[in-house]
């Protein structure tokens, strides 16, 4: 038994499926998880000192791969002079600047403690903003889990084969609207039964929680207008895309202004960070200021902004760095489009930046309808012969695979080397 094994076992008695994200128990592919002792740049280790290239970092934050050093020189020195104080701190104001400075939609910005906080946060800001209460998603869009968000809700919920999530009221789900991602169509027909009461829509710009999947030329400019016309608020979830896709995210990259969004996983550096923030008249509803109620004990912890504010000082200061991070990225993206057309095997790649994702299945993806024609199974397969080899990918057909500045080529080409091993072994 390895010392994952033995560590699963003991977990499974004290926390949940033994884990304390759904995702990390691997129950998708039909293994158990591998614990992990620490990481160090391109690379994660377990506990049982098996070496993996690390494609998941920490499921985004660690753009910069994992220890890197200017940010954690600055995690050990804020340490040094106390993990919390529950009150105002100098680092809050330099990251909301920082912030509002790299980000152009972004006025005010409120910091809170996970991507989850942030999207329920947006969500009551909207509502009051707009004194309407619907709100529309996507199918397969994920925007954390409080309850009103849980419905068509992409990777974990989908991995899991469950369609909702017990315990969410009929009456929290009954205000969330649902419509196609990349289907303009489906949104325009919610506004004309509802469109007074539609308080926002919300959306990733790239959808990366049912696998990665692209928002058509047109979707998101749609969405705009449709907001524009209807007095409707458009929050952008840039939790995975803010600063993943460039330094003002999704809204950079495809030249859309929303009115709020919501940030996370990167701009925590990899502590527990978030953040949702936007146009100053919206922004002034929050307390103490407006009427909107928001609060957290930890919210704006000195050791998490140092963090994050040492990650995305880096990713500012160094002005080539998506460039050079984007290249490698489509280096490996189109090596595996390569040996997936060489061994004809039935699989689509979607990617843009330093996101990608495969899926088994010929149809292209462009909504959670086509995602869910993928081979979990096939899948399956496929994981296991990349984590033995070294390749450390998400446990699920329905999550992105995370290129970080840490990788040279010396990385992609080993991964490209097992992915052709992988594919020429699952399609015999
Ligand atoms: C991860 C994620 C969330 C939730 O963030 P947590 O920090 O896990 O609560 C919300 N929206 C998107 C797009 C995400 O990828």
């Amino acid at each position: 038994m390895t010392k994952s094994e033995q560590l699963y076992e003991e977990a499974r008695n004290y926390i949940p499926g033994g884990v304390n994200s759904p995702v990390r128990a691997y129950g998708s592919v039909g293994l158990t998880p591998r614990f992990i002792a620490k990481a160090d740049g391109a690379y994660i280790t377990d506990v049982d000192g098996k070496e993996y290239i690390d494609f998941i970092g920490s499921w985004g934050p660690m753009i910069l791969g994992s220890n890197h050093k200017a940010v954690y020189e600055k995690v050990v020195e804020a340490c040094k002079n106390g993990l919390s104080f529950g009150a105002a701190t100098e680092y809050e104001v330099k990251m909301a600047k920082l912030i509002c400075e790299l980000v152009p939609s972004i006025e005010m910005i409120r910091m809170v403690n996970s991507g989850t906080e942030a999207v329920m946060s947006a969500i009551r800001v909207a509502r009051g903003f707009t004194g309407r209460n619907k709100i529309v998603k996507f199918e397969g869009c994920y925007h954390g889990h409080s309850d009103s968000m849980l419905v068509k809700a992409g990777s974990g919920v989908m991995t899991a084969g469950v369609p909702d999530s017990a315990g969410v009221p009929k009456g929290c789900a009954t205000d969330t609207l649902t419509a196609g991602y990349n289907d303009l169509a489906s949104v325009e027909e919610l506004f004309e039964q509802w469109g007074e009461d539609i308080a926002a829509i919300i959306i990733e710009p790239v959808a990366a929680n049912m696998g990665v999947v692209l928002p058509e030329k047109g979707f998101l400019e749609g969405l705009r207008k449709i907001c524009d016309e209807n007095q409707t608020l458009l929050i952008f979830d840039e939790v995975i895309t803010g600063f993943r896709l460039g330094i003002d995210g999704a809204q950079g990259y495809f030249g859309i202004k929303p009115d709020l969004t919501t940030f996370g996983k990167i701009i925590g550096g990899g502590m527990p960070v978030g953040a949702y923030g936007g146009r100053r008249d919206i922004m002034e509803m929050v307390a103490p200021l407006g009427t909107v109620y928001q609060a957290g004990t930890l919210s704006g912890n000195p050791v998490a902004m140092a963090a994050g504010y040492a990650q995305l000082t880096m990713l500012k200061d160094n002005s080539s760095f998506y460039e050079e991070l984007n290249k490698k990225a489509q280096k490996l993206f189109e090596g595996m489009k390569e040996i997936l057309k060489e061994k004809k095997v039935d699989a689509t790649l979607n990617y843009t930046g330093s996101l990608g994702c495969i899926f088994f299945t010929k149809e292209p993806v462009r909504d959670y309808t086509t995602a869910k024609t993928a081979d979990t199974k096939k899948f399956g397969e496929y994981f296991k012969h990349m984590l033995e080899n070294g390749i450390y990918i998400a446990p699920s057909q329905f999550e992105a695979m995370f290129v970080s500045g840490a990788m040279t080529d010396k990385e992609v080409e080993e991964t490209l080397r097992v992915f052709e091993q992988t594919i020429t072994k699952i399609s015999r």
